[in-house]
């Protein structure tokens, strides 16, 4: 891997292969290849993600990736799409258009490093990686031994620490390439989503940003653990893609300074910390972080398992919240806690199937933030979260819905209250007995 921009030829074209971000601004690829030389964009549509994922997810991703082929043209210029395995498609590209470079923004999952070594091979020499997807990229922030963190606090005073990465301008336009004459583009397929969609694109990526710094940043840190969600910024959907850079909004709140601000760039440290976990440890895909706890009794229930997806076990909380989800494709930090508590500590459901469950019916499902979310709600051993606190699911939607009025809306049954407004299909009591002394046995057998 290397990056040499300023060395590199300008005869040929170079491409773009926009992945998790589809954005023009702060977009260090794209600005690499343009100082370069003339440069098209392209998107593959890799089936190996597609069709292991939901509609509305495809969805939001192809409108996605139609506002940025917008974008190009708007500047004059020009956003490929192809269809097939990225180490398939890249080297046919690359000689049908005499293609010099191919630059790209590093990703970090395990299937993208999997990916992005099979590209590398393909295309012997021809790849330049850049960073962009995080503030402080995967493996970056260690410690002074140079071994990875673990757990949150100091990680983060590491993070907040390190030097600011310096921001991109998008391109007010592209110099002129020379692509065939009727040569095809490649169409973005349409597909239904079964959720209303935000609002698609940069542009209404960066207007949301506004917004959130203008009206609700500054009482962010008082606001932002309601069950409604409305105190915090809503633009997960955004960064899970790349629409919008994450060192762009987080370098605009520090400027405008304050608690909230310090506490919401704070939020964006948990994304990267989530995914420098997933980096080092790319084994939490499946076991838990701390494996002891892979041996809690799981309970392969069927009934309990469609029970909680489809927001029908009688606990106001927990039904509010996976209905929310199911209709809109979005649920607030505090209902998403709520929701996994109760899947692993008190329904002892196998963690990963609901785990994957929620990535799918989530629009900025997201393969290291939701694994980090599951398993330190689910006390597995990510962070400092420990395995005997175990949520109160009525106190916490009193808590966090005093009025009720998020209960009323997604569980009308509920009248806004707190308690089961059904026979619940587990008795909240016994079942937390159940996990803290199956827990706790474990925990003294090892010690
Ligand atoms: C069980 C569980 C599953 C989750 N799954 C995902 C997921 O698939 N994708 C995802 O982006 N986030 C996930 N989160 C983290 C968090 O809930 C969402 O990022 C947040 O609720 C999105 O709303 P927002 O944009 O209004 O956040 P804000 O409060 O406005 O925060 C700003 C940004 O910081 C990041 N962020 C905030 N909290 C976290 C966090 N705890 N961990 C990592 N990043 C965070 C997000 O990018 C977010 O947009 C999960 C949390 C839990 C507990």
């Amino acid at each position: 891997m290397r990056f040499e921009a300023f060395a590199l030829k300008t005869e040929f074209m170079n491409l773009v292969w926009h992945r998790a971000d589809l954005r023009l601004h702060d977009n260090p690829a794209l600005d690499a290849a343009l100082r370069s030389g003339p440069t098209l964009g392209l998107v593959i549509l890799d089936p190996r993600i597609l069709q292991n994922t939901t509609p509305r997810r495809r969805a939001w991703f192809y409108q996605n990736t139609a506002a940025l082929r917008e974008a190009y043209a708007r500047r004059e210029g020009t956003l490929l799409v192809r269809t097939g395995l990225p180490w398939e498609v890249l080297p046919r590209a690359v000689s049908e258009l005499d293609i010099q470079n191919v630059f790209a923004g590093s990703n970090f999952t395990p299937y993208a490093r999997f990916r992005d070594e099979k590209v590398e091979d393909a295309l012997s020499g021809r790849m330049v990686w850049l960073d962009g997807q995080y503030i402080h990229k995967p493996g970056a922030i260690v410690k002074a031994n140079g071994e990875p963190y673990t757990v949150f606090t100091p990680f983060s005073k590491r993070w907040w620490a390190a030097s600011e990465p310096s921001l991109l301008e998008a391109p007010a336009h592209f110099p002129p390439d020379s692509l065939p004459p009727h040569y095809d583009p490649g169409t973005i397929p349409q597909e239904a989503s079964d959720v209303p969609l935000p609002p698609v694109g940069e542009e209404a990526a960066l207007c949301a940003l506004e917004g959130f710094l203008r009206d609700k940043l500054p009482v962010y840190h008082q606001t932002r653990d309601g069950l409604a969600g409305e105190g915090a910024s809503r633009l997960s959907y955004y960064f899970t893609l790349g629409v919008l850079s994450p060192r762009l909004a987080a370098r605009k709140a520090r400027q405008q300074g304050g608690e909230g601000a310090r506490k919401w760039v704070s939020e964006l440290c948990w994304r990267d910390f989530s995914a420098d976990l997933l980096y080092h440890r790319p084994q939490i895909m499946t076991s838990a972080f701390d494996p002891r706890w892979n041996d809690l009794p799981w309970s392969d229930n069927r009934e309990l398992l469609d029970a909680w997806l489809l927001g029908q076990t009688g606990i106001p909380v927990v039904d509010a919240g996976m209905r929310e989800l199911q209709a809109t494709g979005f649920l607030a930090n505090r209902g998403r806690m709520g929701v996994a508590q109760f899947a692993v500590k008190l329904a002892l459901l196998p963690w990963q199937k609901c785990e994957r469950a929620l990535r799918d019916l989530l629009l900025d499902g997201d393969n290291a933030s939701n694994l980090a979310g599951w398993q330190w709600a689910g006390g597995l051993g990510v962070d400092a979260a420990p395995y005997f606190r175990v949520f109160n699911l009525i106190t916490q939607a009193e808590t966090h819905d005093p009025n009720g009025e998020w209960l009323t809306r997604w569980v009308p049954e509920s009248n806004g209250g707190a308690q089961p407004y059904k026979p619940p299909v587990l008795d909240l009591e016994s079942a937390r007995k159940r996990y803290l002394a199956a827990a706790e046995k474990i925990a003294r057998k090892s010690g």
